[in-house]
């Protein structure tokens, strides 16, 4: 176990914001994590971290930070068509996808590059190109980080919606997710129903290998590496409008881009609406709408995490103003006593 005390952040989260935790925990088994419970050295405010790829630290942080280093790939059961894999929830997200494609097992493909961690993968919901990771979750195991007890949530009672489980509710952020299983076809079975990937794929006939390599080079060509420019992705989710809303938006924007959800339900583009507002490629300091798509903010150097925020509270407002509707924020913006 790896404990430090008055610790900065910045290694910990992509968007590069320099903040300090009072305290900081990495843990490497389920193990090491209920003996630290029941030695009651884990006292509350604690908030639990991934790789930080979808943090925005606004403040030094007043309680503890939890981290899992629980790296494992274990398949579990095998039929004929399909594999059953558990995965440590500290597992990087990339590097199990990475393993799917090298063992030929289908369907995590489409999810290749994204940052993370597998445990955040599952809180988050993550999704790209058609695909979402509760397509392909059986159930994960959790530790409730109050009393210790482990307990394993079923895909249904994750409760899984668009980038949401019910993991993001502030009253479940006492659950540490410490493994993850998944079930993967044997099959070639394809997911292209995003019409870049298969103009990115070309004339040559699919295959896992091509696919992955596919979406990598999309991705590439679109996001920001955070490496050099701090991001956490889209910093907002795409909104959802009703039927009505939608066509009194189309009366007045006939060429706006707009997606079936569920339910009779539409998605808009957040990036376009951020765009026709006239933010894409602009900054406030170092804060600053990336001028590939406008949906991700970035951090062009010194920003603070508060500019961040403040920055995307401008674009709320402004898209509020022109579009009525509203922008909700993907990212989770922590404050000096956890989630806001
Ligand atoms: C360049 C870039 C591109 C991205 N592209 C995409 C994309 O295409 N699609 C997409 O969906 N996302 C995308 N993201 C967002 C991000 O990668 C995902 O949200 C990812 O799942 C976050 O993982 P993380 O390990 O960094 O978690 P963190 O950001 O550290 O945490 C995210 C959430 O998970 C919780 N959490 C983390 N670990 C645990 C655990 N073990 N137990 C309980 N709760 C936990 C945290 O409390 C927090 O609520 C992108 C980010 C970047 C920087």
């Amino acid at each position: 176990m790896r404990i430090e005390n008055n610790y900065s952040v910045k290694p910990h989260n992509t968007f590069g914001i320099n903040q300090i935790t009072k305290l900081f925990i990495e843990y490497c088994s389920a193990d090491e994590l209920k003996e630290l419970i029941k030695s009651k050295k884990l006292e509350q405010p604690f908030f639990h971290i991934g790789a930080g790829s979808n943090l925005l630290f606004v403040d030094d942080y007043e309680g503890t930070l939890l981290h899992s280093a629980i790296c494992y790939i274990h398949p579990i059961k095998e039929t004929q068509d399909e594999v059953w894999v558990s995965v440590g929830a500290g597992t990087c997200w990339d590097d199990f996808v990475a393993h799917c494609v090298e063992k030929e097992w289908y369907g995590a493909e489409n999810l290749s590059l994204i940052p993370g961690e597998v445990g955040s993968a599952a809180v988050q919901n993550i999704g790209a190109y058609g695909v979402e990771v509760k397509d392909f979750l059986v159930s994960l195991k959790a530790i409730n980080l109050l009393t210790g007890e482990e307990r394993e949530f079923s895909n249904a009672e994750c409760q899984y919606d668009y980038r949401y489980s019910c993991f993001k509710q502030p009253e479940m952020k006492i659950w540490a997710v410490v493994e993850v299983t998944f079930k993967l076809s044997k099959q070639p079975t394809f997911n292209l129903t995003y019409k870049g990937l298969l103009n990115e794929l070309g004339e040559q006939p699919c295959t896992l290998k091509r696919l992955r390599k596919a979406v990598i080079d999309l991705r590439d060509s679109k996001l920001p590496d955070y490496k050099v420019l701090g991001n956490a992705g889209s910093f907002f989710t795409n909104p959802v409008v009703d039927a009505e809303k939608l066509n009194e938006l189309l009366q007045q924007y006939p060429d706006m881009p707009h997606f079936a959800f569920k339910e009779g339900k539409t998605k808009l583009s957040g990036g376009w609406l951020i765009q026709m507002c006239g933010w894409k490629g602009r900054n406030v300091g170092d804060a600053a709408v990336y001028e590939k798509q406008a949906l991700v903010l970035i951090n062009k150097g010194v920003a603070t995490g508060r500019e961040v925020y403040d920055l995307s509270e401008r674009i709320i407002d402004d898209v509020q103003q022109q579009f009525g509707v509203k922008l909700y924020r993907e990212v989770n913006v922590i404050g000096k006593n956890g989630l806001q």
